[in-house]
């Protein structure tokens, strides 16, 4: 019999804790690995959900692992199972199944879950946050029986949405509260171009304003009402107005936890064997020397093998350059590095070429390139995005590298 087996318990099966599950088995054959996950599936690509939506990628191309290679890598998976409880003096996780497993180290990969809208209505048929495969399969349903969609917020997942409602010919509204798309990330400058880009779709983008009400008939959204007074026709209401992270489960075991579930750069919490990792960590960033919480595929896969490397007794720095990309109405965004979303006292600088429909943001901390933003072409990005690794010294005139 081993006596020195290590148990490590994963709690959710994203991008984050299915990565560290699998970096975990790589270095340790040995090891009992459990995960707990609340969803029905074992885990699939969350970027391709856009693309599914408009009938461009099938399901099964969604699906990214299934159980038989949990199983092959002896990984013991229990899905429809939600962690409800920690008890980090007997190092014990409990699920609402009753089960009770005990950890060495535990790794919380939670992610979080989409806002919903508080105002009447706001809960009616109809209207849908995005995030799961479940979200987007009722999604579908329903944008079969439409003719009408209104979009509301100004985040990643509000233009996905618009742009999916758009592209499956609905007669689509864009509501956006504050005066632009990614208001902190793209400047006055940036947010003109997306308005173009997202009009020439046949997107109505309306700004400045909020849902009021959502009208209902026949049990269903019919409505939306706006806070200056317009009745939208709307047979869909697709929501992107922000995640609440899932940092409940540990409620009342001292672990810090603000906004994110706080680690220090090796991603460790405050308790030694506890470490949390994607979307619900809210990390120490050497790029910023601050804490950053990020919302990208690639950041939470990279926290999943940082994360797995240090539950293994590594003391590694989280240091990789998070990005993401995705389509903008037929052309493209790139997100690399911080932004004022994680520091709001970022400096930078910025181009807009109306003609050629390019644009570059370039962020500064200090006297370091630390992130940029760039729409309809993406020159220099691999140039900037080693920049923000290398921790390199700009020196001279900042505008130049908007010339790379
Ligand atoms: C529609 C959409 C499009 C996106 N497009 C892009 C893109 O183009 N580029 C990009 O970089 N990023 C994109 N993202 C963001 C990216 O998908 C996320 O940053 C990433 O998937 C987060 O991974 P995660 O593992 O941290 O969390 P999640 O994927 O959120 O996984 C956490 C899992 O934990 C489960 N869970 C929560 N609490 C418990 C509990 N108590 N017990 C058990 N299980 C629990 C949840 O149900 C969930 O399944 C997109 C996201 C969405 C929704």
């Amino acid at each position: 019999m081993q006596t020195d087996q290590r148990t490590f318990v994963i709690v959710g099966n994203g991008v984050a804790g299915t990565t560290a599950a699998e970096r975990l088995r790589q270095s340790d054959p040995n090891c009992r690995i459990v995960i707990l996950a609340a969803e029905p599936y074992p885990l699939y690509n969350r970027v391709a959900l856009p693309r599914y939506l408009k009938l461009e990628t099938p399901l099964h191309k969604v699906m990214l692992k299934d159980e038989d290679w949990h199983r092959e890598l002896g990984l013991e998976l229990h899905l429809e199972t939600r962690a409800v409880k920690v008890d980090p003096s007997s190092r014990t996780v409990v699920t609402d199944r009753g089960q009770e497993f005990r950890y060495d180290k535990l790794l919380v990969a939670t992610g979080g879950r989409p806002n919903r809208l508080a105002v009447p209505g706001g809960d009616a048929h109809g209207v849908f946050n995005f995030q799961t495969l479940d979200d987007t399969k009722l999604i579908m349903d329903r944008v079969q029986k439409a003719r009408s969609a209104v979009v509301v917020g100004g985040s990643f997942i509000a233009y996905e949405l618009a742009e999916a409602f758009r592209h499956r010919g609905l007669e689509t509204t864009w509501l956006i509260r504050g005066s632009r798309f990614l208001r902190r990330i793209l400047d006055e400058e940036g947010g003109r171009l997306v308005d173009l880009l997202a009009r020439e779709a046949g997107v109505n983008v309306v700004y400045g304003e909020e849902v009021r009400e959502v009208a209902t008939s026949g049990g269903a959204v019919s409505k939306v009402i706006t806070t200056g007074g317009s009745t939208i026709d709307a047979d869909i209401v697709g929501l992107g107005v922000g995640l609440t992270l899932n940092t409940e489960l540990l409620a009342g075991t001292g672990v810090e936890v603000r906004r994110g579930v706080v680690t220090d750069k090796t991603l460790r919490t405050s308790d030694p064997d506890i470490y949390a990792a994607g979307d619900v960590c809210e990390f120490y960033d050497v790029t910023i020397d601050g804490y950053s919480l990020l919302g990208t595929w690639n950041n939470s896969s990279n926290h999943g093998k940082t994360a797995a490397a240090n539950m293994l007794g590594a003391q590694e720095t989280y240091k990789q350059v998070p990005s993401y990309s995705s389509t903008l109405f037929g052309s493209t965004l790139s997100v690399v590095g911080a932004t004022p979303d994680s520091r709001p006292d970022l400096e930078s600088v910025s181009r807009l070429d109306m003609e050629s429909r390019t644009y570059r943001r370039i962020f500064f901390w200090e006297d370091r390139v630390v992130g940029a933003v760039f729409i309809g072409g993406r020159k220099g990005k691999r140039q900037i995005t080693e920049m923000i690794r290398d921790r390199a010294r700009v020196e001279g005139p900042r505008e130049k590298l908007l010339d790379l």
